[in-house]
């Protein structure tokens, strides 16, 4: 059990280190389904009618799906939720500034960013550029600078006496332009760099998403390596997560052989990876979007049902909403509801919130907590204090958007939204676990 736990995080920390943008999740989530013979199609195109898992990728998202032979119309779906996005630092239209002799980066501040974690970090850049064709369309090119290009230095105490009584105080747009260089600033100087990098011509280059990342690998941490360190853990981690379960539920029913037999008997499975979460989630592929709704619907067609078949397979269909939890903080653990403590490798938490940030209910929270009993791992209750407000997740938008049934879950982390984050090293392969029992419910056995 031991090795299985540690070679899934291992699979994990290179899924975590190779998605720096959400564009890249969202290739390597899609590359690892089709090498699980998951099939790629287009939101455009017609899809071909017959059996097995099929993904669709839109920009930031992706909806990957399965359901066994002679899956009627009608059944209810299972289904995973989560989010590629990340907070970070992205380029602005026009990135190249400067001053004093140095050569800097415009940023913007994307989402909820404890900007303090990204001074004095050497800095990559990712996302991607849109190029001209030569037939006057345009293409996309995904984009990984995965060295030190950046960096947004930190001032000197000696010039901040009052760091230490006042705190820190940031201000986005004055103090967190990265510098990568010294030098004449020029109009068009990052795209052309970003075009060597790429091969193409600057000329082409017409449109980009590019966000800053820190270069500091996955890694275990801790005196005996039971802690996880990284960025983008919120939510990447979930986002494996539900890639793996449901490329495991679909080889339990395909090979049931080398399957735990309560796997075998799946009905139809879903997960929907949202881009722009932490950003609110209402964009045309954030979790408000049509997207899930419209690829279920066509996924119940293309079985033969109509729409009244696609409303009855959404009214008996449950999400798991799966989202970083917040582990208790030893330092602060008075921000914390005292009845509810949170441990790291505690296993998957339960969030629950009566005002509806989180969609849990009784009858929902009791699904999940099923699920981990029957893949035999922990389970933790997480609720906010009643003093202090609580966050959200694409759980209530995806509940609203579909009339789905909806539990919030999680892994519990420190440092949420902080360019290097830490869980439990133990605690993502259990949530692996989890999900996946969460996807074969004992009625589908
Ligand atoms: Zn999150």
């Amino acid at each position: 059990m031991a090795s299985t736990i540690r070679s899934e995080t291992l699979a994990m920390m290179g899924y975590l280190d190779a998605s720096p943008s959400p564009y890249h999740a969202v290739s390597e989530a899609g590359a690892r389904l089709v090498a699980g013979g998951f099939r790629a199609v287009e939101l455009e195109e017609a899809w071909p009618v017959g059996s097995g898992g099929q993904l669709v990728e839109r920009d930031g998202s992706l909806v990957a799906w399965w359901a066994p032979d002679g899956t009627p119309p009608d059944a209810p779906f299972r289904v995973i939720g989560a989010h590629t996005d990340s907070p970070n630092l992205r380029l602005k239209p026009r990135p190249d500034t400067g001053r004093a002799g140095w050569r800097q980066l415009a940023v913007e501040v994307y989402g909820g960013v404890l900007l303090n974690s990204w001074l004095d970090r050497d800095l990559g850049l990712s996302g991607r550029v849109t190029v001209r064709t030569e037939r006057g369309g345009v293409a996309h090119h995904l984009v990984l600078v995965d060295k030190a290009l950046c960096r947004v230095p930190q001032l000197a105490i000696h010039l901040d006496r009052e760091i230490s009584s006042k705190g820190l105080q940031l201000n986005p747009q004055q103090h967190l332009a990265p510098v990568w260089g010294v030098g004449e600033v020029h109009e068009g100087d990052l795209v052309r760099f970003v075009a060597d990098e790429l091969g193409i011509d600057a000329g082409d280059v017409l449109g980009w998403d590019l966000m800053l990342h820190d270069l500091t690998r996955a890694a275990f941490l801790g005196a005996n390596g039971e802690l996880l360190a990284s960025a983008r853990l919120d939510n990447l981690c979930s986002c494996f997560a539900a890639v793996r379960a449901l490329l495991d539920v679909a080889q339990a029913v395909e090979s049931p052989a080398s399957a735990p037999r309560w796997m075998a008997g799946a009905g139809p499975v879903a997960i929907c990876l949202y881009d722009h979460e932490e950003v609110g989630s209402e964009s045309a592929t954030g979790a408000g979007s049509v997207l899930l709704a419209s690829v279920l619907e066509r996924a119940v067609a293309a079985r033969g049902g109509d729409r009244d078949a696609f409303l009855r397979s959404m009214a008996g269909s449950v999400c798991a909403s799966a989202d970083m939890a917040h582990a208790t903080h030893p330092n602060y653990s008075e921000r914390h509801e005292p009845g509810h403590w949170i441990e790291v490798n505690g296993g998957p938490v339960i969030k629950v919130n009566a005002n509806q940030r989180y969609a849990t209910d009784g009858r929902t929270a009791a699904e999940f907590a099923l699920a981990c009993e029957r893949a035999e791992v922990p389970v933790q209750h997480f609720v906010t204090r009643t003093d202090l407000p609580c966050g959200s997740t694409i759980g209530p938008i995806t509940s609203a958007r579909l009339g789905m049934r909806t539990v919030d879950v999680g892994v519990p982390q420190l440092s949420m939204h902080s360019a290097r984050e830490l869980c439990g090293a133990d605690d993502p392969a259990r949530f692996v676990h989890a999900l996946r029992a969460f996807l074969t419910p004992p009625s589908a056995a």
